[in-house]
């Protein structure tokens, strides 16, 4: 689950992170009440509220010295539609804004922590290269990242604390910026630890020209799976900026992630999920999105993926491949059938079924009066999928 940057900065705040102050407004009267608290340092920065970076670039982040100005750039963000090179060309609507106490920034870097799966462990990143792209400093020049990897027994040490402040080349500014980077980094792995994060993202951290230490940008996504022990955490969820598809899924616990082929899938087990989407692109296909019903899945769940797959407008076709163990065929059938008498078939369905009860739920879906392609073998499903999708005849 992703947070706002203002939600990140709230969360970040109470264990002692250095953030702006600053205050969420969903009008121009609220963003100019905040400018009255915030306007003392002289500017204010507008920022826009949406679960994408990039905003900087696209004119989501405006820098107003005045208070009709802040008035002003509210107008403007608000209700506007961003593109940044992190939303896709659809872009997000901007339903709030984040009015926050200005600074003058001496120097900007970048602050970053991951559970690395590779190593295990929570790896906290450094670099000199702040503000900008660090995925292009990663792929261009990697020698500029610092990496610590933390052991979750002892958890982060002062010195490893000190190695990324080293590498910040803190210590040539001025040598008590070393122990306020300690502070920092420090406070911001015991949060992300408590909190349970997956990412945590600070770009830009910057020194200020009154010898700071602050975030000025804030990336927080927490582990799904640890979300019920945190039911505050769970209470920022934003779902205007979550794809409507992956919310209603996730009310029926079905796995479901949007992607942007055309060809429907609905599958049992993540491992023939994934085999399936494969086996799409090896015919020529693309999915249109990863869909693992499980393995117990009951006839309402199916009825709800079934569903979710044909809401989606851009599902030229849908591949149902259930290979029968614990999930049985017939419970697959009957959700099919259930489903299409409700929202009917709009798009050519290919089903291929195979394990338990297959032949009840053959059985079921030929007297079903609908028109369902049917296909033994996984590659043959496919080809059919793909040529459906297509247009063509399968
Ligand atoms: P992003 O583009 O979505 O990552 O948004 P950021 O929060 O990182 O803001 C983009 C840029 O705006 C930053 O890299 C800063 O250069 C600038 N910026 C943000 N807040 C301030 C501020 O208080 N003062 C100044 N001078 N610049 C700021
Ligand atoms: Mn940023």
């Amino acid at each position: 689950m992703n947070i706002h940057e203002y939600q990140a900065k709230q969360l970040l705040g109470k264990y002692g992170v250095a953030v702006p102050r600053g205050k969420i407004a969903f009008t121009p009267q609220e963003a100019e009440e905040a400018a009255k608290e915030f306007l003392n340092s002289g500017v204010c920065v507008v920022k826009a509220q949406i679960h994408a970076g990039g905003r900087g670039k696209a004119g989501g982040v405006k820098l107003s010295k005045s208070r009709d100005v802040v008035v002003a750039n509210a107008k403007e963000i608000i209700g506007r539609v961003l593109v940044t090179h992190q939303t896709g060309p659809a872009g997000k609507e901007v339903k709030k804004v984040l009015i926050e106490e200005g600074c003058e920034i001496a120097k900007e870097f970048y602050l970053g922590m991951v559970v690395d799966r590779g190593t295990g462990r929570v790896a906290v990143m450094a670099s000199t290269e702040g503000g900008v792209e660090i995925e292009e400093v990663a792929a261009k020049t990697p020698e500029k990242i610092l990496k610590e990897c933390i052991d979750p027994a002892v958890g982060l040490q002062p010195y490893q604390a000190r190695n990324l402040a080293f590498a910040l080349e803190l210590n040539r500014i001025d040598k008590a910026l070393v122990n306020k980077a300690v502070k920092f980094i420090t406070a911001l792995y015991t949060a992300f630890v408590e909190s349970d994060c997956s990412m945590a993202e600070i770009n830009p951290l910057v020194i200020t020209k009154s010898g700071d230490i602050i975030a000025l940008d804030a990336k927080i996504s927490f582990d799904d799976n640890a979300l019920f022990r945190h039911k505050d955490i769970e209470g920022m969820r934003d779902l205007d900026e979550e794809d409507p598809k992956e919310v209603e899924a996730s009310r029926f616990n079905l796995n479901y992630v949007a992607l942007d082929g055309n060809i429907g899938c609905m599958v049992n087990g993540a491992g023939l999920a994934m085999a399936t989407m494969d086996i799409i692109k090896l015919s020529g296909g693309a999915p249109a999105n990863f869909l693992d019903v499980g393995g117990g899945a009951n006839k309402d769940q199916v009825t709800a993926a079934f569903k979710i797959l044909m809401s989606d407008t851009k599902v030229k076709a849908v591949l149902v491949n259930i290979f029968g163990g614990i999930m049985r065929c017939d419970i697959i059938a009957e959700g099919i059938i259930a489903a299409a008498k409700v929202v009917g078939i709009r798009a050519p369905l290919v089903v291929r079924l195979q394990g338990t009860n297959v032949e009840q739920g053959r059985k079921l879906l030929a007297e079903s009066g609908l028109n369902v392609i049917t296909a033994d073998k996984m590659d043959e499903a496919a080809d059919k999928a793909v040529k459906a999708a297509k247009g063509n005849k399968p």
